[in-house]
């Protein structure tokens, strides 16, 4: 790709892989939309709509949502303006009928496809110690981890000031279903088809977050 902005990528991998961290960043040093499915889910459960009434039964438990329900959220989401110059797609798709709808979503034409697809490769043993010690904050939504990233004051914000959650999803009975399901759902079926488009990329996550940064820039040019 000769114009980052015009990236559209999909970042998969298991829960906690870090896919969102640098998306995040990498959005903010190239204005690419970061979409985040379970971002744009949170947000809903927050303000107790429905639609978050509805999936905040089967998130707490580490299930997927509906994929008819995401995929018209994603619908909506890439047509808004921000993301008109290129977009990640952070846990979106998840699942093969997903990845078929965003094809189907991206049209026929060759110059709409999705551009790079990176897997984050990481042991499970891992993603299960990252998620059981992470802490997201209510405020402002920074992440920490009781371990490898403490607060000065416990359960407190040290940007804001806000109260640290620790998600219901990240709770071990939840981390066990979300990696099976990462497994069996996302990672085996999305691997091989986005491997037979041609598109797939893989980077080691189990690196500093500045390494992997690095890499990825690298990577999406
Ligand atoms: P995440 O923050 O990406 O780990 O997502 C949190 C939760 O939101 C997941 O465990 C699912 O319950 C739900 N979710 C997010 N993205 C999707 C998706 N693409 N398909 C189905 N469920 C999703």
């Amino acid at each position: 790709m000769s114009d980052r902005n015009q990236a559209r990528a999909v970042f998969l991998g298991g829960p906690g892989a870090g896919k969102g961290t640098q998306a995040k960043r990498l959005s903010e040093s190239f204005v690419f939309a970061h979409i985040s499915t379970g971002d744009m889910l949170r947000s809903q459960v927050a303000k107790c709509t429905d639609l978050g009434n509805q999936a905040k039964i089967l998130m707490d438990q580490g299930k997927l949502v509906s994929d008819e329900l995401i995929v018209a959220m994603v619908k909506d989401r890439i047509a808004e303006p921000d993301a008109k110059g290129g977009w990640i797609l952070d846990g979106f798709p998840r699942t093969l009928p997903q990845a078929v709808a965003l094809d189907r979503l991206l049209g026929a034409s060759k110059s709409l496809q999705v551009t790079h697809v990176v897997y984050f490769r990481i042991a499970d043993g891992v993603l299960e110690l990252r998620l059981s010690g992470r802490r997201n904050c209510s405020k402002c939504g920074a992440i920490w981890h009781v371990a490898n990233k403490p607060t000065c004051k416990d359960g407190v914000c040290d940007l804001c000031g806000g109260v640290l959650v620790h998600r219901a999803d990240d709770r071990p009975e939840a981390i066990q279903k979300r990696l099976q399901d990462f497994h069996a759902i996302t990672a085996g079926p999305l691997h091989t088809y986005y491997k037979n488009q041609g598109v797939l990329r893989e980077v080691d996550a189990n690196r500093s977050q500045e390494v992997i940064y690095q890499e990825l820039v690298q990577l999406m040019q």
